[in-house]
């Protein structure tokens, strides 16, 4: 998922990694220092643990730290054995009466021994070595024994017991201890000892908590609250303000990046209007659309940069939009750019845009990585010179050979990955920084636009166009494809065209290709040349012709993988099939029955279930794509079903990078977090008060720092 929108350039990254680096990384507060030593440096983790280590990403002893206990297991001290104990971690004083080792020598070794009553349990070690297991429990002699009792058919065992110690040793046997997600090779033991270094190592830190919040919820200071989380970890207090510091880190990373924007001086653009005043449309704007227009167009006049994140459902009309907004920029002398997140997009939006402004003097120009050779010359020539107005294209468009006469604004279209780390690189770029517009149909939750987009102001298109039927959704299950196909064909024989969208399988472009080639076949077999294939895999020019074709209506079904999940528009397409629906996310299935609806007439969505019994998710899904077509609902919701899924079609937590935020608790604390970062920002927009000090050791511990050199800068 989210494969179409990567924004993937390595370039870019590059840039983003030389920029900061080219502001110079202020450096980290010294009290942090023992946290980001490698977790090699602690006594006694040598070669043989680096690997699980690794695999759980806890390489440093920050990451210990944060790597916060899932459960926690409880000791019941009993005299004696009882089935009805089965399950419980017990302490009980055990007498080792006899080794049996199995029929392989490869087989567990068994200790036999008897509670105070003479009942039996085994011991039993895998893997084991007899010698080892002999010293450890010798016969005859009572030890205290800890461990998860399980029955086994009529009988009961232990299976590695945790603790084995002399009687006189009770004491250090703790009743409870922490239960921590694990790897091959890392034992809980091991893990707990870790966990335990780490929180040696952990200092105090100064707080950054606005003191009145923290009073108003109980929160320790930070070292009371990770030692608490780590102890316990149904410690909900704790967490919470965990949770907080990172999501107040979060915020604060974007304040300062909205902060450095807002003393950057841009170009003020101020359009006359002649060129939109001489568009063509065929119907006149939704209330939605003029009232976002004008509050791009506010923006653009003032000399401070736009950083705007324009919101509006499938249909909703983005593209007018941006074609206004581009065009206020042309108006006022200035160039502007449009990144597509596709190809395919990106020469939709280019035919789309070229035909309303022709016969205006507007010079539309695209350039993706597919350009090479003369006619990539000439658009870079072009783009210098001026000579080009409107740039559309993929991230090509941001390459370092291109450079522009006068960009004053960028438009950025349905890329979710377009993160603050780019924004910022965009906004550092030029000299005087482009004016920003990012476009999103993803209907994304508040919590998300706060924590992903929270240095913007939003814009929503909150009204769609007049005329759309809403779409009828029904779901169906795999055997009833032939008649889904019988449909297919009453629906082409009066006209319409159809979208055949195939299964995703597991993320593997290859496997996607082939379940779209077989159902291209087998389409084809019953209506001839009028299928056509696109894939993910096809060589531009091949799915532009296809593309073309469809979009013409020589093609009336488009087979396709989920490279039309975006943007792409036909409205002649009153249909869509989408087989095994119960593999794509909520959003996605959202988004592409976007593709649908889109003219005056009645359209269809068409989802098909795996041939598989549906889990309870997977069939609350598909209900509730039957029930809304409202893009809001349904994103919520996918967020509340996924606990914190692929909204934006990378992992939620991890684009914005939250380690200890669960989507609970960013949901709950998103709001004050962000007020608090905002007011400080305000008030000590240089960090350089006390709070503001101390936020700076939050910004490093959570790894924000690159929003410090913003301070510098600024
Ligand atoms: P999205 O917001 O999903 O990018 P588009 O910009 O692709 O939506 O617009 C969807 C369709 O709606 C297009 O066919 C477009 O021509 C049409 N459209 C846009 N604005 C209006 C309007 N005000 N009235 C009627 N149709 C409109
Ligand atoms: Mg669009």
């Amino acid at each position: 998922m989210g494969r179409p929108n990567s924004i993937g350039p390595p370039r870019i990254l590059i840039c983003v990694a030389g920029w900061v680096m080219g502001w110079g990384i202020a450096m980290r507060p010294e009290i942090l220092n023992p946290l980001f030593a490698e977790t090699e440096a602690l006594k006694g983790v040598g070669a043989s643990l680096s690997k699980p280590l690794t695999k759980l990403g806890l390489t440093r002893v920050v990451d210990l730290l944060f790597h916060l206990p899932t459960g926690l297991v409880e000791r019941v001290p009993v005299e004696g054995l009882k089935m009805s104990d089965a399950g419980r971690t017990i302490i009980i004083e055990l007498t080792p009466v006899d080794y049996k080792s199995g029929r392989s020598p490869r087989g567990p070794i068994r200790v036999h021994a008897t509670d105070k009553g003479g009942d039996y349990v085994s011991l039993v070690y895998f893997g084991g070595n007899a010698g080892w297991v002999r010293k450890l429990l010798p016969l005859d002699e009572p030890k205290l024994i800890s461990g998860k009792l399980e029955s086994y058919g009529q009988e009961l065992q232990i299976v590695h017991p945790d603790h084995v110690l002399a009687l006189d040793e009770a004491a250090s046997l703790p009743m409870r201890e922490a239960v921590y997600p694990l790897s091959d090779g890392l034992t809980g033991k091991r893990m707990r000892q870790l966990a335990g270094m780490a929180l040696e190592r952990a200092p105090n830190l100064p707080e950054w908590i606005e003191p009145s919040l923290k009073a108003q919820r109980g929160w320790a200071d930070w070292h009371d609250a990770i030692q608490a989380a780590h102890a316990d970890p149904r410690d909900e207090r704790a967490r919470a303000r965990l949770a907080y510091d990172e999501i107040f880190a979060n915020q604060l990373a974007l304040m300062l990046v909205r902060a450095s924007s807002r003393k950057r001086r841009g170009r003020a653009i101020a359009g006359d209007g002649r060129l939109r005043d001489q568009l063509r449309l065929p119907y006149a704007l939704t209330g939605a659309q003029r009232r976002v227009i004008g509050e791009i167009e506010g923006d653009l006049a003032q000399h401070v940069p736009m950083t705007r994140l324009v919101q509006g459902d499938v249909g909703s009309g983005k593209t007018m939009v941006a074609l206004h907004a581009l065009l206020a920029a042309v108006e006022a002398g200035f160039q502007g750019a449009l990144l597509a997140p596709t190809e395919i997009l990106a020469r939709q939006h280019f035919a789309t845009i070229s035909a309303q402004v022709a016969g205006l003097p507007v010079n539309v120009a695209i350039l993706t990585g597919r350009d090479k050779g003369r006619v990539r010359e000439s658009t870079l020539m072009g783009l210098a010179d001026g000579s080009i107005d409107i740039l559309i294209g993929t991230h090509a468009i941001f390459q370092e050979a291109v450079s522009y006469k006068a960009l004053g604004l960028v438009i950025v279209d349905e890329q979710h990955r377009f993160g603050v780390a780019q924004r910022m690189m965009l906004q550092a770029k030029a000299e005087l920084p482009p004016h920003l517009l990012v476009m999103t149909a993803t209907p994304i939750p508040r919590t998300l636009t706060l924590t992903h987009y929270g240095e913007m102001d939003v814009s929503r298109i909150d009204e769609m166009p007049p005329g759309r039927q809403t779409i009828r959704t029904s779901v169906m299950a795999h055997d009833r494809i032939p008649a889904v196909v019988d449909g297919l064909a009453r629906h082409l024989s009066n006209g319409g065209q159809a979208y055949w969208v195939c299964p995703l399988v597991e993320e593997n472009e290859t496997s996607d290709r082939a379940a779209a080639e077989a159902r291209f076949a087998a389409l084809k077999a019953r209506f001839g040349d009028r299928v056509g294939l696109v894939h993910g895999r096809m060589k531009g020019p091949e799915k532009d012709a296809v593309m073309d074709r469809f979009q013409r209506g020589e093609v009336a079904v488009l087979v396709a993988t989920t490279v039309i999940e975006v943007g792409v528009d036909v409205p002649n397409a009153t249909l869509i099939v989408i087989e095994e629906a119960d593999r794509f996310g909520l959003a996605q299935l959202h988004q592409l029955r976007g593709r649908v609806g889109r003219g005056g007439g009645e359209s269809n969505c068409l989802l098909i279930r795996s041939d598989a019994p549906l889990s309870e998710t997977a069939r609350a899904r598909l209900a509730l794509m039957r029930e809304s077509n409202d893009g809001f609902r349904i994103a919520e919701e996918d967020l509340r079903l996924r606990g914190g899924g692929e909204v934006l079609g990378t992992r939620q937590s991890g684009e914005a990078g939250f380690r200890l935020a669960n989507p609970d608790q960013v949901s709950a604390l998103i709001q004050s977090a962000t007020d608090d970062a905002r007011l400080l920002v305000d008030r000590d927009g240089g960090l350089a008060g006390e709070r503001g000090q101390a936020a700076r050791v939050a910004l490093y511990l959570f790894e924000r720092d690159s929003a410090v050199s913003l301070l510098r800068s600024g």
